[in-house]
């Protein structure tokens, strides 16, 4: 008998498609990080990772396994279960950023990807909540570019048929595709558990300023999403309010997205995730009693079944919004002393689709300031 998350594929991808199929790619599995060969000569460098979201504790991974001679901390103020990165919905696909080149783009998407793939393919597929999911994203007008960066990097992506879209009557067009969606509430403690096996260590704090760590550490690398707004002094960073509802309705197998970005069904591991909103500049924290109506309504008018699901939990979320991440490296002058800081934040709507590919990057920034540190500090 084929598993349910076997059947849904099916319903949704070409029958031509297969793994051989997929373009050859560079694998990070669920396998460590490949140790970095070299660098031996930093033996008790000091790593520090600020934030511990997706975009985090995926960097501080990438570091800790890949260079396994430093001793490498993360510090942040909030842990799961009480990140944005928690209540997520997880699905992987992504908008483009307008000034990041997109080829860069297409990495950062296809090393997340692969990743979780390797993973939602896996025994570890259950504990770390990560899984494959199918279904459609629908537009009320045909959109200029049907095809996105990443169509080739999901599994099977193609335009729905008129049949198809004949269960969207308010809707002109249509792409089906199989992509993954990662529950950070279970991918987080996983990822926590893994950095610990490599070495890491974890500390509760608030950081105040960068100032604070940089007699401590000798490289810093700041994860702090929204937080870098005062973090990093950075005005550009701005909240993106997302408010969504986890609903009981074991029958939903596919996702459905209205291409909007506003709406949308997203069926996961124990329950569905319906949103949503997107409120830029807006910090209320609170579940809004008047959109969570509205958000059950719009959903009701794509599935008519998520109006008879009973609500499990109501959820707000500030997305970290920027106009592009923010994935640099700098020379900080601190407290007299020149630190090298590496920035990974910003990823707006899309950092559990990123995270992975931006701490892969992350990796290569923080190995650039190894090369270029003094060698004092590297002994
Ligand atoms: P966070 O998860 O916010 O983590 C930041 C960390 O930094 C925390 O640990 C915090 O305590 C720490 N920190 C901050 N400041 C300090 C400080 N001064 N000192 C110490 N620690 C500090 N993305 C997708 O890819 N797909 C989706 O389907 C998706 N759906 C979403 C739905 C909603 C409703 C929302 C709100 C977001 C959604 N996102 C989605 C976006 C995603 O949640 C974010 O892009 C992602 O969580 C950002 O991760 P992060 O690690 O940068 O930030």
């Amino acid at each position: 008998m084929k598993s349910s998350t076997a059947a849904n594929i099916a319903a949704v991808m070409p029958s031509s498609w297969s793994t051989a199929n997929r373009p050859s790619v560079t694998r990070f599995s669920t396998c460590r990080v490949a140790p970095v060969r070299g660098l031996s000569s930093m033996k008790g460098v000091r790593v520090v990772v600020v934030g511990a979201g997706v975009v985090g504790f995926s960097t501080a991974v990438c570091i800790a396994e890949a260079l396994p001679f430093c001793s490498v901390s993360l510090l942040a103020e909030k842990f799961s279960p009480d990140t944005t990165s928690d209540g997520a919905a997880g699905i992987l696909f992504a908008a483009e950023f307008p000034d990041i080149p997109l080829e860069r783009q297409r990495r950062w998407f296809k090393n997340s990807f692969d990743h979780l793939l390797d993973i939602a393919q896996s025994r570890n597929s259950p504990e770390a909540g990560v899984m494959l999911s199918s279904g459609w994203q629908i537009f009320k007008d045909v959109p200029a570019d049907k095809k996105p960066f990443w169509s080739e990097l999901v599994i099977g992506f193609r335009s729905m048929t008129d049949a198809e879209l004949k269960r969207f009557p308010d809707h002109k067009f249509g792409q089906a595709f199989t992509t993954i969606k990662c529950e950070c509430s279970s991918y987080l403690p996983w990822l926590h558990q893994r950095f610990i096996k490599a070495g890491g260590q974890v500390e509760q704090r608030k950081v105040n300023s960068l100032q604070e760590l940089s007699n401590a550490y000798d490289v810093i690398v700041n994860c702090s999403g929204l937080g870098s707004k005062q973090l990093a002094g950075d005005d550009e960073v701005h909240p993106v309010r997302g408010q969504v509802l986890k609903v009981e309705a074991p029958w939903l197998k596919h996702f459905i997205r209205d291409g909007d970005g506003k709406t949308y069904i997203y069926p996961g591991i124990h329950s569905v995730t319906i949103g949503g909103t997107r409120q830029e500049g807006d910090w209320r924290l609170h579940v809004d009693e008047g959109e969570a109506k509205s958000i059950v309504e719009r959903c009701g008018a794509l599935e008519p079944s998520v109006s008879r699901a009973r609500v499990l939990s109501e959820w707000v979320g500030l997305r970290p919004g920027r106009r592009n991440p923010r994935v640099e490296r700098e020379v900080a002058q601190l407290r007299g002393r020149r630190v090298p800081v590496v920035h990974n934040y910003g990823h707006g709507g899309w950092g559990v689709t990123l995270a992975w590919g931006t701490a892969l990057d992350a990796l290569g920034l923080v190995r650039m300031c190894l090369h270029k540190m003094p060698q004092r500090a590297k002994l």
